[in-house]
């Protein structure tokens, strides 16, 4: 029997985001309460112009670009205090949004662009050659290239977003209807369990219904406040936005429940530090290779970090060590979540009452949902054995874009999506992430697709065969891609060497795919008597071997 969650059920909303977020009646927080600040710049939005400016650029989108439900904005930029208006604009006029990593080549932000099937592509000036060139290879028309952000260009060769504001005609537009459980919100890419970055279809119900689990969860002592007097919390916000962790636990649970964002375009330890004590920072989302730094680098104690109330971490396993580290130097609640790109993204929160006596546990099942434990042949194990995990809820995702085998092996039967993850729960309900079985690697909260380094890895001209596994640094607090490599016969050993194949790869892909876990060269990739790669074994090796590249 699958256990459920003993959060109260609610009823997912039937409404889209937009009337959720900025048509709803018991909003605690005033119109002008800034929910977006630049600190770099003090530009801010608030509750009321962020959503006058969404409002019209989805106007836009449909006068200028005879946008129709269901097209797709793809968005290519680091964190910016637009993206929360282009995200509701995109919305508001019935379109998905599609974010990629910043960080992204022109050929992976090409993949995506085409695979989405994106029609329009929004950026930033400094971003704008790696767009344009990708925009080319997918096909794009150079028209439907709109700029965001601070900087502007000399000539108007291209269109920024707030300029087509009150554009003739775009008056007389009307919010998209959309039905909320089946309409599309977001596009995200993620490897899944296995093979290359896919689409992952979020409804706006998906969405949601997760923010009204968040909100569950966090309603004890410690939680998070907005205030009706609006002076509520302020999270510095850095995880990026192109994450779903960013896109629904940061943008839009800021404006659910009135938090100021304070955004920064990406981490950078001093600069975090130095906001911190500027904007009396009091909660931040984090992951745990950040969490690290918090702990160990002596630049932190040139700052005054005592503002901070709580830490949340997620995307990647936290361990106690670390936690404990970090407690030498700050007395800070540091409590952990878990999620997936698949689940929009957060299945499981841990209370802050438990931080403590629960470290490592990424916590208690989110409302609505339904959870299982597999073994490794898909039967249902007794609750508090050791499996995979199973999930059934609002928030759980419709589909892989254009992959229905994909998506049906994703879920069992009777409708559970089965995470890759394993792990298990204890007597009490509280969840343990052990294991991963499925190809994913991440590297400090970053997905890395061994499925795509390895195409990439064969196509060298002196490799015949790769595998790539992940190794646990504790230096890093992070997984680290690692390639196992057989050289094409004739190529003597000295001939290939990983320093020459780590450079060649690292100019192919964004930065998080290096393979700072190093190369090993093998006789041959071990794989089963049907020719499937036997990972595990590999990650075994791995892990004896340990992380030094
Ligand atoms: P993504 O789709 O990029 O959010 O990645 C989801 C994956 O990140 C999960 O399937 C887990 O493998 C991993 N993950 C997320 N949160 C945690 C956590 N708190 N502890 C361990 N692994 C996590």
């Amino acid at each position: 029997m699958p256990v459920s969650s003993e959060f109260p059920a609610f009823e997912p909303p039937k409404v889209d985001i937009f009337n959720f977020m900025f048509e709803r009646k018991e909003r605690e927080y005033p119109d002008d309460k800034a929910l977006y600040t630049d600190p770099e710049t003090g530009r801010s939005y608030t509750y009321a112009s962020v959503k006058a400016a969404a409002t019209d650029f989805g106007k836009g989108l449909r006068a200028v670009w005879d946008w129709k439900k269901g097209d797709v904005v793809a968005l290519y930029s680091p964190n910016c205090i637009d993206t929360p208006a282009i995200m509701w604009g995109t919305l508001w006029a019935g379109g998905v949004l599609s974010p990629a990593n910043f960080a992204y080549t022109a050929d992976e932000l090409a993949f995506q662009l085409k695979d989405s099937n994106a029609k329009a592509l929004v950026t930033q000036v400094d971003f704008l050659p790696v767009a344009l060139k990708a925009a080319e290879i997918a096909g794009l028309d150079r028209e439907f290239i709109i700029l965001m952000g601070d900087k502007r260009l000399q000539d108007a060769s291209f269109k920024h977003f707030t300029s087509i504001r009150n554009i003739s005609g775009a008056i007389r537009y009307r919010k998209a209807k959309v039905v909320p459980e089946k309409d599309l919100a977001f596009l995200v890419y993620s490897s899944g369990t296995t093979g290359l970055p896919k689409g992952v279809m979020l409804t706006h119900q998906n969405i949601t219904s997760n923010l009204l689990q968040l909100q569950a969860s966090e309603s004890n002592k410690l939680s998070w406040q907005g205030g009706p007097s609006g002076k509520g919390d302020r999270i510095l916000a850095f995880l990026p936005f192109f994450h779903i962790y960013g896109l629904t636990c940061l943008i839009m649970q800021s404006c659910h429940r009135g938090f100021e964002l304070v955004v920064m375009a990406q981490f950078e330890l001093e600069r975090f530090c130095q906001i911190v004590q500027e904007y009396k920072i009091s909660f931040v989302y984090l992951v745990p290779p950040i969490l690290l730094g918090l702990a160990k680098h002596p630049i932190v104690n040139k700052y005054d970090l005592s503002s901070l109330r709580m830490v949340n971490s997620g995307a990647a396993p936290l361990t106690k060590e670390l936690i404990l580290a970090l407690q030498k130097r700050f007395e800070l609640p540091v409590k952990q979540g878990y999620g997936l790109s698949e689940t929009s993204p957060t299945t499981h929160v841990l209370p802050w009452d438990d931080w403590k006596s629960r470290m490592g546990s990424t916590g208690k099942l989110l409302p609505n949902l339904q959870a299982k434990y597999l073994d490794a042949d898909g039967n249902e194990l007794p609750v508090g054995e050791t499996g995979e995990l199973a999930l059934k809820g609002p928030n759980v995702f419709k589909g892989y874009l254009n992959r229905p085998e994909l998506t049906k092996d994703a879920f069992t039967p009777d409708g559970f999506f089965k995470t890759g993850d394993i792990g298990h729960e204890d007597k009490d309900g509280y969840f343990y992430i052990t294991d991963r079985a499925k190809e994913l690697i991440k590297y400090k909260g970053f997905q890395v697709a061994p499925a795509e380094l390895e195409g990439l890895l064969i196509d060298h001209p002196k490799v015949d065969d790769a595998a790539v596994v992940g190794v646990y640094s504790e230096e890093h607090a992070s997984e680290l891609p690692r390639a196992y490599l057989v050289v094409k016969q004739g190529v003597a050993a000295n001939e290939a060497t990983a320093e020459e194949i780590s450079s060649w790869l690292a100019s192919k892909v964004a930065p998080h795919k290096k393979l700072r876990g190093g190369i090993r060269f093998k006789e041959a990739i071990p794989k089963s008597t049907s020719g499937k790669l036997l990972r595990r074994l590999l990650k075994d090796e791995a892990k004896r071997e340990g992380a030094k590249a």
